[in-house]
């Protein structure tokens, strides 16, 4: 990973592993780069092998022996509701650290990080009230009944588009459940879970609960997710990442889920409020630069309007103003890093090669060294790269239909199935639809929204497993079965019971 010099005001972190703050083995460091500003702004440990061995070995100490495995879910969820209290007082500069790392609006960022308040206070209600049953059994004299127990040590590997969101999508069921934790950050927003993990320390978990370890995939992404401490992967991220660490994990058949890539169809039926539509339209694509795993990066429109919505949101994203991410008045922020912006050039060029026409934008916008133009191809073909492929930026493709058969028909398409959206005023339509969308979540008459209270995860390639919700519960714990013979009786030792 290439170091930066040092400009003097540069921030420096350290790890925390174990309840202490540490410098990497070998004291190596690397430089978070601010994507507006185009400088380091930050410095962090560099971390290794052995450091990604010591904070596993950190969480596995702490779930087996000391204080937290024998917190009640009462003592869990005053932890969680104090954690959720520091976060909420420290939201604006947790946002800030965000917007620095990846270059996202200051005012999402900020957003994001009040609403984690949210997610602990979730999880704080739910932490008490994680609960086995007792069976009905078949077997007479037997008492039957179910545990739910932590899974143990999870290893939580994040994206840079939204870290401390889904780090808490991640780690308040874990804590909920009992479980401990190591974060690894992504290389490239290494800055906010070191931040957070100051007001994980301040609420009060016992050491080795909550451990962060920074560096790239290579020395410590990939010795993470083949530990064989580990029980359990949570990971958001790409598709291809996604792959490989199930690969990985397989060595330990550790369990995984995952929250990966989209190529989301947003789609605008005739009958639609064009307005609404259009202002969906736009959330879905141009909102964070595009750089969401739920962008609706494919439109589909119903022929007989296609003409005056391609003009309607033409007209909108043309109007987008782009710049500095911490001004409030800014609409779309640059793309985070260097090769992303080359990505996303590049498909725009497999779009037009391939015979799509650009109605909006189309290449690199003046306002700064990675800004790219909100861009719209129209005459996309459901097999052009553009159509197929996630972009992560701002970069929609416009495809027709001509029934409802065939939208659902292009919107299933894909080898994704996280998210998308349906645009009518038919209420049997809209059901109907819904229903046959292979997709995660789908909004009628809205995009993007997104709950704590609500499961969200993806079919097909863009994911295993659901996060929030009650549900996310279920994949931190394990369900053990308890047998008790009550009649105090012998019986044959050579049958199964
Ligand atoms: P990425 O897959 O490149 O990296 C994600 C994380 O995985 C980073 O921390 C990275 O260091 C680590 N990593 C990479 N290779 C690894 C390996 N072999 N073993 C272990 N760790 C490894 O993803 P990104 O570029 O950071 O994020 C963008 C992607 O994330 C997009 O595809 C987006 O759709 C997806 N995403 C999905 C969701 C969701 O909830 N479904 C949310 C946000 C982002």
């Amino acid at each position: 990973m290439a170091t930066v010099q040092k400009p003097a005001d540069v921030a420096t972190y350290q790890m925390l592993i174990g309840g202490e703050w540490v410098d990497a083995d070998g004291s190596g460091t690397f430089d978070s780069l601010d994507p507006y500003a185009g400088e380091p702004w930050a410095r962090v440990p560099e971390g290794t092998e052995a450091d990604v061995d010591r904070a596993v070995q950190a969480a596995r100490a702490a779930f087996d022996s000391g204080p937290w495995p024998e917190t009640t879910g009462r003592e869990r969820s005053k932890l969680l509701r104090r954690l959720a209290d520091l976060v909420g007082d420290n939201a604006e500069a947790l946002g800030r650290i965000e917007t620095r790392d990846n270059g996202k609006l200051l005012r999402e960022m900020q957003g994001q990080c009040l609403a984690l308040k949210d997610w602990y206070e979730f999880y704080a209600g739910a932490a008490d009230k994680i609960q086995g049953e007792v069976i009905s059994s078949d077997k007479p004299n037997f008492l039957v009944y179910t545990r739910k127990e932590p899974v143990g040590v999870v290893a939580a590997v994040l994206p840079w588009n939204s870290p401390l969101l889904l780090l808490a999508f991640k780690f308040a069921p874990a804590i909920a459940a009992g479980c401990t934790f190591v974060a690894k950050p992504s290389e490239q927003t290494p800055v906010s879970a070191l931040a957070f993990g100051k007001l994980v320390e301040e609420a009060g978990f016992p050491p080795g609960v909550f451990n962060v370890v920074t560096g790239s995939s290579d020395l410590i992404g990939k010795s993470l997710v083949s530990h064989p401490g580990v029980d359990k992967i949570a990971f958001t991220g790409s598709t291809e990442t996604g792959m490989a660490i199930v690969r990985s994990a397989a060595d330990n058949l550790s369990r995984v889920s995952l929250e990966l890539g989209g190529k989301s169809p947003n789609i605008v039926f005739a009958d639609a409020d064009l307005d609404a539509a259009t202002n969906g339209v736009i959330a879905g694509i141009f909102a964070a630069t595009g750089q969401t795993c739920i962008a609706g990066s494919r439109l589909l429109v119903e022929e007989s309007v296609h003409d005056e919505l391609v003009e309607r949101v033409a007209t909108r994203a043309g109007a987008i103003r782009l710049g500095d991410p911490s001004d409030p008045e800014t609409e779309m922020g640059p793309v985070a890093f260097e090769e992303q912006l080359d990505k996303v050039l590049g498909l725009i060029q497999a779009g037009v090669d391939e015979g799509a026409t650009v109605a909006c934008g189309g290449g690199q916008a003046n306002a700064g060294e990675l800004f790219v133009e909100p861009t719209i191809l129209t005459g996309v073909s459901n097999d052009m790269r553009i159509a197929r492929e996630e972009v992560f930026g701002p970069v929609l493709s416009v495809l027709r239909f001509t029934s409802e058969a065939a939208a659902i028909s292009i919107a299933n398409d894909t080898r994704y199935g996280l998210a998308a959206g349906i645009w009518t005023n038919d209420v049997h339509r809209a059901h109907r639809v819904a229903h046959r969308i292979r997709a995660g979540t789908v909004w009628v008459n809205a995009y993007r929204m997104v709950s704590f209270s609500t499961p969200f995860g993806g079919y097909g390639q863009s994911g295993w497993g659901r996060e929030n919700g009650l549900e996310a519960i279920d994949s931190y714990t394990e369900t053990k079965s308890v047998w008790v013979e009550l009649s105090g009786a012998t019986r044959d030792p050579f049958t199964l019971g």
